[in-house]
């Protein structure tokens, strides 16, 4: 039961109990001390009662008595001395006194009936006393003679009166001792039943709240030194669901844990710590694969011991970097390590510094493979740019001299087939020139020769590059003219304007019109090249400039394309710091255009 309640129960029963135990005690006492003032109320309402009939009594005897024993004279004189009107007026307090008692109101009442009768005759005997003593004697035994049995009568019923009142008097004292004990005996009692209470509740507030309690907090302890918890605490109160709670988190930490060094260990990369002075703190088991070496062997060793001599300095001071940055962000770099084996590995290395445990938190991922694949491509770029394109250039120009019939004259089927073959080394020699840009280009290579030119002279450069094509494809160039200039690598941007201008050329249906038209406007340059052919559809608007992307298949084929130049045209365009974008409705042309700083006053670009 004590295990089902709640914190807020206990609570109230710890509070609770007291104070219902404390309201009792306090209306027992009230209910004794109420009982006591009645009890003495009713005493001295009994010696008042008893008061009035005394006054009574002594009215009649002062009245009436020996008026057969004592002389005539002696009891004139007490009738000159007592006033007839005391009797009625001590009966009417006793009547009032009495009034709530049934039956000593009614023998009260009989009393004045009887003395009613009486105190007119001994009224008019008094007076005749003063005029006629000797009559008054005869009169008075007369009066004594009739009224004699009546007064016995009143007397009688005034003595009933009388004691039953002393009994109370008697009686009444004793009661009250009785509750005055009863209020003493309830104090004790209450204090016992105090001391006992609180000792109770101490005891039960002890077991069911105090030391579960300190269950948790041992719990608490037991988890920072990573040793197994105490059972659960059994009950459904607000400290058992602590209980639950901490005893799930700490299942959850333990996952976690678990989760983190199974992470570790298993890692493709090498996990270490190194504190300030670069030596290996912790290393993770990819060591021992990656780099030949136990973790243990690295343990307590700086790390410049295993780096390649010339990386060393490189590394202390990135590492340095890392330290000094407080662990706002990682830091990444380069480096080689030389191998148990004593080969290389290049290692990408992220390094994170940690204040509060002062440990540089490192994952170095082998880039070895990586580094050897850059240097084969630099190799195949090497070798395509020499060994290809060198011969490639050295047969168009041979086949320029053959066209020329410098090496003899050459028949007409010769001729055609001469042209064909040049067009196809042509052809040739741009793709291995795309392929070279792009490999600049994701090598960050691309390098812009910037000056300050015009873009008529960018326009003309680019329609005497294609106006050949264009009038052999039948298709008609306009340039409106312009005045603007820009701050930019000429022979870049010619490049891109003759792509676009080649691009919607191949593209335009035979007598249509290419416009190349530029614009200045909010600080740029903006070159525009529009066509009438087929268009972009809407979905390939961003994409056709990623590298190897063609909207339509035979775009490869028919129009013997690469997918390259509108990729290399971006690169180019972001390079100046510009845009590049296309507008277009299907099967009625488009408009690419590029956007790139105009030039400042100062010769350099706005923006
Ligand atoms: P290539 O022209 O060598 O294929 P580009 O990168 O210059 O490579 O162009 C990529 C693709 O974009 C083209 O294959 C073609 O599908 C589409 N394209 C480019 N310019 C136009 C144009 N003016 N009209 C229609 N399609 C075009």
């Amino acid at each position: 039961m004590a295990l089902t309640l709640t914190l807020t129960q206990k609570t109230l029963i710890l509070v609770g109990v007291p104070v219902l135990f404390e309201l009792a005690v306090v209306t027992v006492l009230f209910s004794l001390q109420e009982q006591t003032e009645k009890e003495v109320a009713r005493e001295s309402h009994a010696r008042q009662v008893s008061a009035a009939v005394f006054d009574i009594i002594y009215d009649l005897w002062s009245a009436f008595s020996g008026g057969g024993v004592s002389t005539l004279p002696r009891n004139l004189v007490r009738i000159d001395k007592y006033s007839p009107d005391e009797i009625p007026r001590h009966m009417k307090h006793l009547e009032d006194l009495v009034g709530s008692n049934a039956r000593e109101y009614r023998s009260a009442m009989r009393a004045e009936f009887l003395l009613q009768q009486a105190l007119p005759r001994y009224i008019d005997l008094r007076r005749l006393a003063e005029n006629q003593p000797i009559a008054a004697l005869v009169a008075f035994g007369q009066f004594k003679r009739d009224f004699e049995p009546k007064i016995e009568v009143v007397l009688n019923a005034l003595n009933g009166i009388l004691a039953e009142e002393q009994r109370i008097e008697i009686e009444s004292p004793k009661i009250q001792a009785g509750f005055r004990r009863g209020v003493h005996v309830t104090l004790w009692i209450a204090v016992a039943m105090n001391i006992l209470l609180a000792v109770l509740l101490g005891i039960y507030f002890n077991r069911g709240t105090l030391k579960r309690l300190r269950v948790v907090l041992e719990n608490t302890r037991l988890l920072a030194a990573n040793k197994p918890l105490k059972p659960e605490l059994e009950g459904a109160d607000e400290i058992a669901h602590l209980d639950h709670v901490f005893h799930e988190m700490a299942t959850a930490l333990a996952e976690a844990v678990r989760k983190e060094r199974a992470a570790i260990e298993n890692a493709v990369d090498v996990i270490c710590s190194l504190n300030a002075d670069a030596s290996f703190t912790a290393v993770s088991p990819a060591a021992r694969k990656l780099w030949g070496y136990e973790p243990a062997e690295l343990v307590g060793r700086s790390c410049y011991d295993f780096l390649v001599a010339e990386d060393a300095g490189q590394t202390r001071e990135r590492f340095r970097q890392a330290i000094a940055g407080g662990g706002e962000a990682a830091t990444s770099f380069e480096t080689r390590l030389v191998r148990k084996d004593g080969s290389p590995a290049d290692l990408l290395w992220s390094a994170h510094w940690s204040d509060s445990e002062k440990s540089l938190f490192c994952v170095a991922h082998d880039i070895t493979e990586r580094k050897e694949v850059e240097r084969m491509k630099q190799e195949f770029v090497a070798m395509v740019s020499h060994d290809l394109r060198t011969p490639l250039t050295s047969i168009q120009a041979m086949t320029s001299m053959f066209a020329d019939g410098i090496y003899g004259p050459i028949s007409e089927a010769g001729r055609e087939v001469l042209a064909r073959v040049r067009g196809n080394v042509m052809r040739l020699i741009s793709l291995v020139n795309d392929l070279l840009d792009v490999e600049k280009m994701e090598s960050g290579h691309l390098q812009l020769n910037l000056k300050s030119c015009s873009l008529s002279e960018i326009v003309s450069r680019c329609l005497d590059a294609v106006g050949g094509y264009a009038s052999q494809q039948g298709v008609n160039l306009q340039a409106d003219p312009s005045e603007a200039r820009v701050y930019a690598d000429p022979d870049r941007l010619v490049q891109v304007l003759v792509n676009l201008v080649g691009n919607a050329v191949k593209f335009s249906p035979r007598d249509s019109l290419v416009r190349i038209s530029v614009l200045e406007q909010d600080g740029f340059v903006e070159t525009r090249v529009q066509d009438s052919g087929p268009g972009i559809p809407s979905a390939y608007r961003e994409s056709v400039f990623d590298k190897f992307k063609q909207v339509r298949a035979s775009d490869a084929t028919e129009k013997k394309g690469s997918g390259l130049g509108l990729a290399i045209c971006k690169a180019i365009v972001e390079l100046h710091g510009g845009t590049i974008g296309v507008e277009s409705e299907e099967g009625k042309g488009s408009t690419f255009w590029f956007r790139i700083p105009l030039q400042s006053d100062n010769g350099s670009q706005t923006p």
